[in-house]
């Protein structure tokens, strides 16, 4: 039997809902960010999720760089003011 008594008028939060994989996990699988509060998916989900969306970027860089060479020439051979993207490129991708 657990001790409620002790608890109950802080409890100890040691565990978080993952909404990713749908489980409570120990807040030692989430990393925790710089302000210190834990993040949002947890460490697999985390991983799981960078992998997918790096990958989802390289592909729909190569169609766009397939599909606009000549714009994406251009692109390469000036250096970016702003890290602004231009519209053809942010269009398709802000969709997803
Ligand atoms: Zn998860």
């Amino acid at each position: 039997m657990r001790d409620e008594r002790s608890n109950s008028a802080r409890p100890a939060r040691t565990h978080k809902h993952c909404p990713a994989c749908g489980q409570s996990r120990s807040l030692c699988d989430f990393y925790t960010a710089v302000e210190g509060s834990p993040s949002g998916y947890c460490k697999d989900c985390q991983r799981a999720l960078s992998r997918l969306t790096s990958r989802r970027r390289q592909a729909a860089m190569r169609l766009l760089i397939a599909a606009h060479p000549e714009e994406w020439a251009g692109l390469l051979g000036q250096p970016r003011r702003g890290g602004g993207w231009p519209g053809w490129l942010s269009g398709p991708l802000a969709g997803h």
